[in-house]
């Protein structure tokens, strides 16, 4: 912690106080202005200095304690830059009605935001415990990552733990993103425009930003439609290679419905701006879609999204779907519809289906199951040529 009551018990802060500070007290005895004990100020060689209880505290307040150097670091950059953008900023703001202290509380005109700045995996149970005491008050939590915004890289092609995933936020301009601050090198990581790729790995945009500079403006990131397929083919892949069929069940349900992995319709596994929405592979919930909405239904007939969706669900129900949670998207304005009807938009698009209806849609067109895989490669190559997965993504989304 980097504040304190003294013994006039007022609150006392050590974000502005050097290093150096050695042992220059600042007061005989220092109060948790949660549960009131005794706290010892400590100044060392590895950690700022900073304030602990001691050890075997009831308080709630000491439940993450020992903070690590990087966490009392990086609290104490964000206060100075929250600071320096015109925030009016609360360290270690105690919320007695919720029992919640974040990182640092900052107010800019009647927005309030809680920043908690987050250097440890947290359980998502955890963080939708805190989420939800912050909405009790109308303030709008913010969670920083204090390590890299994902768990591996390869040049623009990321991925990211299931706790990485926890703390994404979505909005129209910067898409899926990911904030972190890491101390050391006094830079924020942000990861945006994320979209998923066929193996559940994301391409999007990483930018470094010096703690000192302004957030440069998030570009559009061109679709890289190569990378989509080589990813596409690896997976299938691996899939077959590595894949066990008793486990394994969409392995399972392409056999057992008589179709071969690698001759698979080209409408299985297209791009989507929300297919994050959804755990598994573009892949595999197009193929259950195909099978259970598409297969065998003749040129001309009717089908509502309404009808579709309870298809899904069925699947989801039986754990051949999993769906991916955002907690952060508070008004739940994105669940696993969307990739599905963007999916259905895309096929309209691509003269599958036709629109006839707020819900409804037509089939147009006879999905086909490439004979060899030279076909196959052709269907699908003829596919991502088109425009209409081009201008996918340079629309925003
Ligand atoms: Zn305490």
């Amino acid at each position: 912690m980097l504040t304190a009551l003294n013994d006039e018990g007022k609150l006392i802060s050590l974000v502005n106080v050097p290093k150096n500070l050695a042992k220059q007290k600042l007061s005989s005895h220092y109060y948790c202005p949660v549960c009131h004990e005794h706290l010892i100020l400590k100044v060392g060689k590895i950690r700022i200095p900073h304030f602990a209880h001691k050890q075997f505290a009831k308080c709630s307040n000491s439940t993450t304690e020992p903070e690590s150097p990087r966490h009392l670091l990086g609290k104490k950059h964000l206060y100075h830059h929250y600071q320096r953008n015109g925030f009016d900023v609360y360290l270690e703001y105690y919320l007695p009605e919720i029992q919640q202290r974040p990182d640092l509380l900052v107010k800019k005109g009647n927005h309030l935001y809680a920043i908690e700045y987050q250097c440890s995996p947290l359980p998502r149970q955890r963080l939708m415990e805190r989420n939800a005491g912050y909405r009790k008050l109308n303030i709008l939590p913010i969670w920083i990552l204090g390590t890299k915004p994902y768990k591996k890289r390869k040049n623009k092609i990321f991925e990211l733990s299931d706790f990485q995933f926890s703390l994404c936020t979505y909005t129209s301009k910067a898409g899926l993103t990911l904030l972190s601050y890491l101390p050391e090198k006094q830079t924020f990581l942000q990861l945006s425009k994320m979209t998923s790729l066929p193996s559940t790995k994301l391409i999007g945009l990483l930018q470094e930003i010096p703690l000192e500079k302004k957030f440069p403006p998030v570009h559009d990131l061109p679709f890289d439609f190569q990378t989509w397929l080589n990813e596409k083919r690896t997976w299938i892949q691996y899939k077959v290679y590595y894949g066990n069929l008793h486990n394994d069940l969409f392995l399972k349900e392409v056999y057992t419905t008589g179709h071969n992995p690698f001759l698979l319709p080209e409408i299985c596994g297209l791009p989507l701006p929300h297919a994050h929405l959804i755990y598994d592979s573009p892949i595999v919930w197009q193929f259950y879609i195909y099978l259970d909405c598409l297969q065998e239904i003749p040129i001309g007939q009717k089908l509502s999204l309404k009808w579709v969706n309870q298809r899904i669900l069925q699947r989801i129900n039986n754990g051949m779907i999993t769906i991916r949670e955002f907690p952060l998207d508070f008004n739940n304005q994105y669940t696993w519809k969307v990739p599905i009807s963007e999916y259905f938009s895309l096929l309209t698009s691509l003269e599958y289906l036709s629109k006839i209806g707020e819900d409804l849609f037509m089939i147009e067109k006879k999905v086909k199951i490439p004979k060899n895989t030279e076909e196959a490669l052709i269907r699908e190559n003829a596919l991502f040529r088109r425009d209409i997965l081009h201008s996918l993504y340079s629309n925003n989304h």
